[in-house]
């Protein structure tokens, strides 16, 4: 059994459970332990105990240590990345690429242990110097969801210990494997013991524990709305700092002056690529209406080329749903966009392949509205609804028309209006003539409305969270 890494230790769950490939309901890919209650306490107490001098310890020691982390993971993507693939259902080039991301972060928060900054100004008082500085939070609680096995947990637990916190890592109970693999990498990188814990087991056990906990000071936790205000109530409940990455509803705009092939490119791999489970997928593709018919035809031929199979085998361009509930969720929404008068342009069938799993055809609807549910709420699948529009401002203020605000993109030749629409998209993140999903590791990562609740993820403004600041007064 793969065990739960706490103060410097391996242990054995209270249960354990097993791992499934999605894309061979056969295939136990290995068995994990699941924290109770109280090994998710003894996990915590591990990391309050070793926070202080973590917190003190030489911005190169830590530098070190992740620079270690980072370069095993690269060394080694192909295994992990065939891992998470195998786990998770994304194809296995996607699987590799993502370790590669996973790794990549480790290296840059590496070298950001070097370069944490403040301020020293003049005071508006004579005779008195003021310091801004900026110091760790302390114990910082990471709460993972499955779609991102590798890269979502390097991006929280990377700079939470490079600013000098501990962490409890609670993976999403879909996909430890991943998880394990890289506390295991971790374990080996010469950080003292408690500074990094993984405590693998239930959301509503582990989860809970560690947002009820006062000795977790800040949760950083990507997952679904539903959760993610539970999260944020708790947490702002007990002063906890908080950073909650949920859902979008991302849409992509199409212009009449868009490159047809270029824009359907962006469709495709937007809304159906990592089999349509992420969380900036362009899951409405708003159409005006001068190329509505040809995008619409080419999208569909496009999706009829793409082979959906499983995640390991070479030549899949979309592996499996990740379990049946999500494919249950997947083929109810599709369920749905039917009964609401959209048409079902393409897919939507369950599929079966030599081994079972979870295939899903990748399902187009098209003469939807807005105002649909299939338009409005997440469906987290290869399922998109294409929306025509009567012109940009139209297509803009169709984009905008959600509760979501994560990812926006428009595909379009003209200057003026990329430029209109990167500044009036109510998103945290905005593309011209590029794929909603598919992002940079270096730079900030987050979204606004019911996306993203507190500081950005990702590059140097992840400081922001996993730091707090001080303001010092030294009269000479
Ligand atoms: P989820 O909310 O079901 O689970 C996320 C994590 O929360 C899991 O580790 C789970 O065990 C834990 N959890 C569940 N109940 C809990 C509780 N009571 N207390 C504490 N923790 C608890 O989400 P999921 O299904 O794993 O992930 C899919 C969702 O994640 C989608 O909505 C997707 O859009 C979102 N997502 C968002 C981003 C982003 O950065 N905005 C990135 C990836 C995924």
């Amino acid at each position: 059994m793969n065990q739960n890494y706490i103060n410097g230790a391996w242990l054995d769950g209270a249960a354990a459970s097993a791992n499934i490939n999605p894309s061979d309901t056969a295939d136990v890919i290995g068995h994990y332990a699941q924290a109770d209650a109280a090994q998710a306490a003894l996990a915590i107490e591990a990391a309050a105990a070793a926070a202080p001098a973590w917190g003190l310890s030489n911005p190169q020691t830590r530098a070190d240590a992740l620079d270690r982390i980072g370069s095993e993971i690269l060394a080694r993507k192909e295994e992990l990345g065939t891992l998470l693939a195998r786990e998770e259902g994304k194809t296995r080039p996607e699987g590799i690429g993502e370790a590669g991301r996973a790794g990549a972060i480790f290296k840059y928060f590496a070298q950001e242990c070097l370069r944490l900054r403040g301020d020293k100004l003049p005071s508006v008082r004579p005779g008195i110097e003021v310091e801004v500085t900026r110091e760790p939070v302390g114990v910082v609680g990471v709460i993972a969801p499955w779609n991102f096995p590798l890269a979502i947990p390097a991006w929280k637990i990377a700079p939470a210990l490079a600013y000098g916190n501990t962490v409890v890592f609670k993976p999403a109970e879909l996909v430890p494997g991943s998880a394990w693999a890289l506390a295991e990498i971790v374990s080996r990188a010469g950080l003292p013991g408690g500074v990094f814990n993984l405590a693998m087991g239930r959301g509503a056990v582990v989860g809970q524990a560690m947002l009820d906990d006062r000795r977790v000071n800040a949760i950083s936790f990507t997952g679904s709305a539903a959760t993610g205000a539970r999260v944020a109530q708790a947490a702002i409940g007990r002063h906890a700092k908080v950073q909650i990455e949920m859902g979008g509803k991302n849409p992509l705009v199409v212009l009449n002056d868009a490159d047809l092939a270029q824009a359907v490119q962006c469709a495709l791999q937007g809304a159906f690529f990592s089999t349509g489970q992420r969380c900036t997928a362009s899951s409405r593709v708003i159409v005006e209406k001068g190329i509505y018919p040809a995008f619409a035809a080419a999208l569909k031929d496009a999706l009829a080329a793409l082979t959906v199979d499983d995640a390991l085998r070479a030549g899949t361009d979309i592996g499996p749903v990740v379990d049946a509930a999500q494919l249950e969720q997947d083929l109810r929404y599709i369920a749905i966009g039917r009964d609401e008068g959209a048409t079902l342009a393409w897919g939507g069938r369950r599929l079966q392949r030599e081994k079972e799993g979870y295939y899903l055809e990748p399902a187009l609807f098209t003469d939807c509205h807005n105002d649909m549910r299939i338009s409005r709420e997440e469906i987290f699948g290869p399922v998109a609804s294409l929306i025509p529009a009567d012109g940009y401002e139209h297509a803009l203020a169709l984009a905008n028309d959600t509760e979501f605000g994560l990812s926006s993109g428009i595909c379009t030749s003209s200057l003026k209006h990329a430029t209109h629409f990167k500044r009036h998209a109510q998103a945290g993140m905005v593309m011209v003539n590029a794929p909603t999903a598919g992002v940079d590791y270096h730079v900030p990562f987050g979204g606004r409305k019911a996306s993203s609740y507190g500081a950005r993820e990702q590059g140097a403004y992840a400081a922001e969270f996993f730091t707090t600041v001080k303001t010092a007064y030294c009269a000479a």
